[in-house]
């Protein structure tokens, strides 16, 4: 990409100005491959401001690999609960455990060992190992293919395999070998910053006289747009039952599973987690709730119930946009259903109770709202 005093000129800028402007978070003050490795995996599709304070908690109560490997699964759950893509957590407690099971507690060091891990690919072993041990692997995410493809004005799909394997020749070229984990964090907060999808700060940039897509005049106008999956629009319908003493139900996240009418649709927008009895509707919400609640209830809690509609809510899942339709269901005393957990509702809408999704903290706050609106 660069000759070799190009080179040297192009990191010492770069580096200059990370050491001057980066901004002080808490991951960055550790060599802890596990404080590390927890950030990263927190940092996929979720923004800093919102991991930071999940981030904190979570070493609170896990401080370390082997206290992660040992909780419950519940529990680690619970901890993400809210911050959405909870695979995520579930596969770090995987690798924890392997971890302890397979490399005496310690992160492996060895690139293909630490590929080998659930949850770990490409971008986040580089991320680790470079930033942990200090090995010379370069980062390539979707900030450092922006920077990329801008400073080379690179055109087309960042995204199509040629080209991606292109982008992660030209980050292994500028990579730092006396300081890869700096280097890489130095590229990403470029990305993050001054390099930032919509008005980039060229202005700002102390890269900028290295960057053809300034120099054409193209800096705001790539990368170029992907190709979008067409979204899908879904309604689902939940209740939330709710008796004299404010207590709701819940349902299992394996109940998901096992209910096979509506296992494909519902368990990947339920997260998998513990959620209200919640059904895909499409056109008659109310009557397709009972049906659902007619199925799903035991038989000695089965009834026609008065469903009374709260306020809508939206909420999105990558491609899917979910109108979600709650109804409130009161009774004198909960209905049973296998599988289910009474709470008290106001616990759902927070942080202290079960792991649930942000889809269900929203119907709670959704009945919560309404019922507040009902008591003034
Ligand atoms: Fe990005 Fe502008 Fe810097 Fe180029 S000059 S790398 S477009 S911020």
């Amino acid at each position: 990409m660069f000759p070799a005093r190009k080179l040297a000129l192009f990191r010492r800028q770069l580096l200059g100005w990370f050491h001057e402007f980066q901004r002080d978070l808490p991951w960055r003050r550790t060599r802890d491959p596990y404080r590390i490795w927890l950030s990263e995996i927190m940092l996929q599709q979720t923004r800093v401001a919102a991991v930071i304070p999940y981030y904190e908690r979570f070493l609170a109560r896990f401080p370390d690999v082997r206290a992660l490997a040992e909780a419950p699964q519940e529990e680690v759950l619970r901890l993400w609960s809210g911050l959405g893509y909870y695979s995520r957590a579930r596969n770090l407690q995987k690798a924890a455990q392997e971890i302890v099971a397979k490399h005496r507690g310690k992160f492996p060091r060895d690139l293909d060992r630490a590929l080998a891990l659930p949850g770990i690919g490409n971008y986040t072993s580089a991320a680790i190992l470079s930033i942990a041990y200090g090995t010379k692997h370069a980062v390539l995410d979707g900030n450092v293919a922006r920077v990329l493809a801008r400073l080379g004005a690179i055109r087309g799909d960042l995204r199509e395999t040629n080209r991606w394997r292109n982008l992660q020749e030209n980050a292994n070229h500028l990579l730092d070998p006396e300081s890869p984990g700096e280097w890489n964090q130095a590229m990403m907060e470029l990305g993050a910053t001054l390099c930032s999808p919509r008005a980039p700060q060229c202005l700002l940039c102390p890269v900028a006289q290295f960057c053809r897509a300034r120099q054409l005049g193209l800096a705001d106008r790539l990368p170029e747009k992907r190709k979008q999956r067409a979204t899908e629009e879904v309604t689902l319908a939940a209740a939330v039952f709710l008796d004299p003493r404010g207590r709701t139900f819940l349902l299992s996240p394996s109940s998901v599973k096992t209910r096979h009418h509506t296992s494909n649709e519902i368990a990947p927008l339920v997260s998998k987690m513990w959620h209200f009895p919640t059904v895909r509707v499409r056109e008659n919400a109310p009557a397709e709730l009972q049906r659902f609640l007619a199925e799903l209830l035991l038989e000695a809690s089965k009834n026609r119930f008065r469903l009374e509609p709260l306020s809508k809510a939206r909420h999105a899942v990558t491609y899917r946009k979910i109108t979600l339709l709650p109804f409130r269901v009161t009774v004198a005393a909960l209905p049973s259903a296998s599988g289910a957990k009474v709470v008290v509702l106001t616990d759902v809408s927070s942080h202290s109770s079960l792991a649930v999704s942000n889809l269900t903290r929203k119907i709670a706050r959704a009945a919560l709202i309404t019922r507040a609106a009902a008591a003034g």
